[in-house]
């Protein structure tokens, strides 16, 4: 099997001659026990999920999700992919509400998102016995069936959420990554950053 190795890409969105953010990804290669046994903490990101508006709303998510333990049976290691989306300080100026900070995110985080999630498809397409772990809740409809009780539309391209496995998202950023999660109660933080990870 083809191995992901170290790598860095930068991106840059530029919208009427102005760039409003650039991106970098890191990889790093881990042992899947440990992932399991150091950066898991099922109880407190369970109660975190709890909190979420789309809790038991999308079925990529808690409640009702495999047992991880059961779930990455098959796998030995996983790589995890870091991608952090650098806000540009121009663009972080304007933005004074957490409404115009979502904005923003529209048209850089949650795409940004949507590309690693459809190129880690790819990868997996390539690598027959990989499967990976999505950053967030899976947004690959408008409106989740499980709303209404229906089946996914797409179990196939569906990924689980990371932190629906009970994954410490805080701990792996800090660990893997050397980032520290940042927060803006009215504004955009420097950074966003999401995790992927790759089971093999
Ligand atoms: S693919 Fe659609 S139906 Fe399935 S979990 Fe994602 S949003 Fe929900």
């Amino acid at each position: 099997m083809a191995r992901m190795a170290y790598s860095c890409a930068c991106y840059v969105l530029v919208i009427n001659k102005t760039m409003i953010y650039k991106t970098e990804v890191i990889t790093k290669e881990v042992n899947k026990d440990t992932l399991l046994s150091k950066y898991r903490m099922p109880d407190v990101v369970l109660e975190a999920c709890k909190l979420c508006p789309d809790y038991g709303r999308v079925w990529s998510c808690p409640p009702g999700v495999p047992d991880p333990y059961e779930y990455l049976a098959p796998y030995s290691n996983a790589v995890l992919i870091g991608t952090k989306v650098i806000y540009e300080n121009d663009v972080r100026e304007r933005v004074k509400t957490a409404e115009e900070a979502q904005k923003i995110r529209d048209i850089s985080y949650e795409p940004v998102k949507k590309q690693v999630h459809a190129c880690l498809l790819e990868y997996e397409k390539h690598n027959p016995g990989s499967i990976s772990l999505c950053a967030g809740r899976c947004t690959l409809c408008e409106e989740c069936t499980r709303i209404t009780g229906e089946p996914c539309r797409m179990p196939d391209k569906m990924r689980y959420s990371i932190t629906s496995f009970g994954f410490d998202f805080s701990r792996l950023t800090e660990d893997f990554f050397h980032t520290p999660l940042l927060w803006e109660r009215d504004g955009l933080p420097e950074y966003d950053i999401a995790i992927w990870a790759v089971f093999f």
